[in-house]
């Protein structure tokens, strides 16, 4: 059992003054606070040290960490002035993943279990992949609950395995080291998901990010339903997410394009596993810009699922190019009556800009197009309501003039 140490406010003074009139945003919920925002700190905090995070005057807002290394200076745990001891993070581990009970079951075996702020757990990532766990530990304040986090998944999920697969890049900003590896249990060889009653390989230890992109569960699924007798082209297909989805809703052919020829590879296998018609299927190791600027055919329905163009506020300017770029290329690479899934997963480009670039490239295609669907996450990645930034994911989906 983890040791019930108190994290707030017992057993440490380290207390963060906000500027004047800067605590709307925390006291709406929001987790982040800048440094911009800080008055003074009490104490000399160490990186990923708990906190008591106080308005200009003194007024307690609740607790948090702290990390003088990150732009986003403190992530706020709790409000109010509850406690934040082991005993609250096994709490919101436990409601976390009690909410996605109505998820799994026959149709899909697999989900994110925890999503960070989404969760109120900031910095804490973990999947479940058939029950086995891949964690990513983000941020310097949750590397030092490491031991109560994984403690907690151990007994809330009895897990086969937990392995680490955290972003080195997400750590570097925190200026903590990258960590890989199995922290609990052994890892099996050949892992297989089920999602929306299709199997999928995944490989945990090389492939992208956790394995598998649970994300887009809800948005494969409504691929499936516009596929049938439909030429598709997935482009970034990583491992076929959205192909086999394709297949598996009757298209007439998949090319699927990406940059890896492992995640192809892996495709290819996933078609295979689902007893789909590999005829159907073309594979492309290319680049999706210029396989779509080459190609002369015409698509019934396309894909864009690219991965993230802007990291960081910075490059938004650059990133939102990128998406002009391919949106246009599919706009005019779409037969009449062709459908569009495009999406970001940039947190820097909100839903506004993204569908600006979008309806632009539209516009300049010289095409007229209509709007089907808006689409996010799945619920097993929640927001919270007041962190705009935890919204990654946008999708939109288009119908070219038949
Ligand atoms: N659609 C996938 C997830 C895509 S992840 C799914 O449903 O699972 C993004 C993918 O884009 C990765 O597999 C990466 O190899 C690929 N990629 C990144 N840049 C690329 C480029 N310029 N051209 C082709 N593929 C690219």
């Amino acid at each position: 059992m983890p040791s019930a140490e108190v994290y707030f406010p017992e057993n440490h003074m380290i207390t963060i003054h906000l500027k004047r009139n800067r605590e709307k945003s925390v006291r709406g919920g929001n987790p982040w606070i800048f440094s911009g925002s800080i008055d003074r700190v009490s104490g000399t905090p160490s990186a990923g040290e708990h906190c008591i995070v106080r308005t200009f005057q003194g007024e307690p807002l609740g607790c948090g960490y702290y990390n003088h290394h990150s732009a986003i200076t403190v992530r706020m745990l709790r409000w109010g002035e509850e406690a934040f001891n082991d005993a609250a993070l096994s709490t919101a581990i436990q409601q976390a993943i009690a909410q996605r009970q109505s998820i799994l079951g026959d149709d899909t075996d697999s989900c994110r279990l925890i999503n960070s702020e989404g969760d109120f757990l900031p910095g804490l990532v973990v999947d479940s992949y058939t029950g086995g766990l891949v964690m990513q530990i983000q941020t310097a304040g949750m590397e030092r609950m490491r031991e109560a986090v994984v403690a907690a998944l151990v007994s809330v999920c009895t897990p086969p395995f937990i392995y680490e697969r955290s972003d080195p890049e997400s750590r570097a900003r925190e200026g903590i080291a990258g960590a890989e590896g199995i922290c609990y249990g052994s890892l099996p060889p050949g892992l297989v998901i089920r999602e929306n009653r299709l199997v999928f390989g995944a490989d945990i230890a090389r492939g992208q990010k956790t394995g598998f992109f649970f994300d887009q569960r809800h948005n494969r699924a409504l691929l499936r339903s516009y596929a049938a007798g439909r030429c598709v082209c997935d482009c970034f297909s990583y491992s076929g997410g959205f192909a086999v989805s394709a297949l598996a809703g009757g298209a007439r052919s998949v090319d699927a394009v990406d940059q890896s020829e492992a995640a192809l590879r892996q495709l290819r296998d996933n078609v295979a596993a689902n007893n789909l018609d590999g005829g159907r299927v073309t594979t492309y190791t290319a680049d999706v810009f210029s396989f779509l600027r080459e190609t002369g055919a015409r698509y019934d329905c396309i894909v864009l699922d690219p991965p993230k163009f802007a990291r960081h506020p910075g490059e938004v300017e650059r990133a939102s190019r990128g998406y002009k770029d391919i949106n246009l290329l599919a706009c005019k690479n779409s037969a009449p009556g062709g459908i569009i899934f495009t999406f970001s997963c940039s947190n820097a480009v909100d839903a506004r800009l993204f569908r600006q670039i979008v309806f632009a490239a539209a516009a300049d295609s010289g095409r007229r197009f209509q709007l089907l669907h808006s689409l996010a996450a799945g619920p097993d990645h929640p927001v919270n309501l007041a962190h705009r930034e935890g919204e990654y994911l946008k999708g939109l989906v288009l119908r070219a003039e038949g």
